[in-house]
């Protein structure tokens, strides 16, 4: 059966309240523009799918439904649960969340390389407390590392130890992988697919289409700056045209 429709995989990092800033815009949005923006897709009645279920479409096994999407949100920051979580429970919309399995409950390390503070990412009890909630998790390696550009041993051991530590962590299976700042390449892929794990979200910025290779999956990424009209403008959009990156 070959299937129809396309998805767009919306990429969130950090939802909640920041001062305004001039870069990494791409990775915060603000609480009440999110708010606004899932109000926006229940109005219009937009299919917001559980990634799985948006992945049997993308292989074919069902139709998509017409304006299908999937929410992720990457690293798994502690303000998900003050700012996301309690506006898609009120619309009734899944999530995927990806996280990064050696640091749950500690700061989000790396920003301090920019010279950011560094925001708390999700323990491990809240981790489950989503989960029995209804919020889906998947692995984003186990420290965020750029790994086409690291050893690939120790790239092999945060794809795959990072998903049996999550599959501990949450006593469920752990299926989907999220590469960090979009690092991947023909060896890391291959890392994931023997890892076991079903899909692999990308920054590539594009709808998803059936036929999509599921461990190269591209994402639209929502900015701090998108007004409702750019955030419509995006979903509407083939291609995101500001190319690559996180
Ligand atoms: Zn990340």
């Amino acid at each position: 059966m070959t299937g129809t429709g396309r998805v767009s995989i919306l990429m969130y990092h950090q939802v909640g309240q920041f001062a305004p800033m001039r870069e990494h815009r791409s990775t915060y949005c603000d609480h009440r523009n999110f708010a606004a923006q899932m109000a926006w897709l229940h109005r219009l009645r937009y299919a917001v799918l559980r990634l799985d279920e948006a992945i049997a479409g993308l292989r074919g096994e069902r139709p998509l439904p017409p304006r299908a999407v999937v929410l992720t949100f990457d690293d798994g920051y502690e303000n998900f649960c003050e700012y996301a979580w309690p506006v898609l429970a009120q619309y009734g919309f899944p999530a995927m969340v990806y996280l990064l399995a050696d640091r749950l409950g500690q700061p989000a390390a790396w920003f301090a390389a920019d010279g950011r503070a560094t925001p708390p990412l999700m323990s491990a009890s809240r981790v489950r407390e989503l989960h029995r909630a209804g919020v889906d998790f998947g692995s984003h390696g186990l420290s965020h590392q750029r790994l086409a550009q690291i050893d690939p041993d120790v790239a092999r051991q945060e794809v795959s130890d990072s998903r049996h530590r999550l599959e501990a962590v949450l006593g469920a299976p752990v299926r989907h992988f999220c590469y960090p700042y979009g690092s991947y390449d023909e060896t890391v892929v291959n890392m994931v697919a023997e890892a076991g794990y079903v899909s692999a979200t990308t920054c590539d910025r594009a709808a998803a289409y059936p036929g999509q290779d599921l461990l190269r999956l591209p994402r639209k990424a929502i900015s701090f700056g998108d007004n409702l009209a750019g955030y419509a403008w995006k979903l509407h959009m083939k291609n995101q045209p500001r190319g690559v990156g996180c």
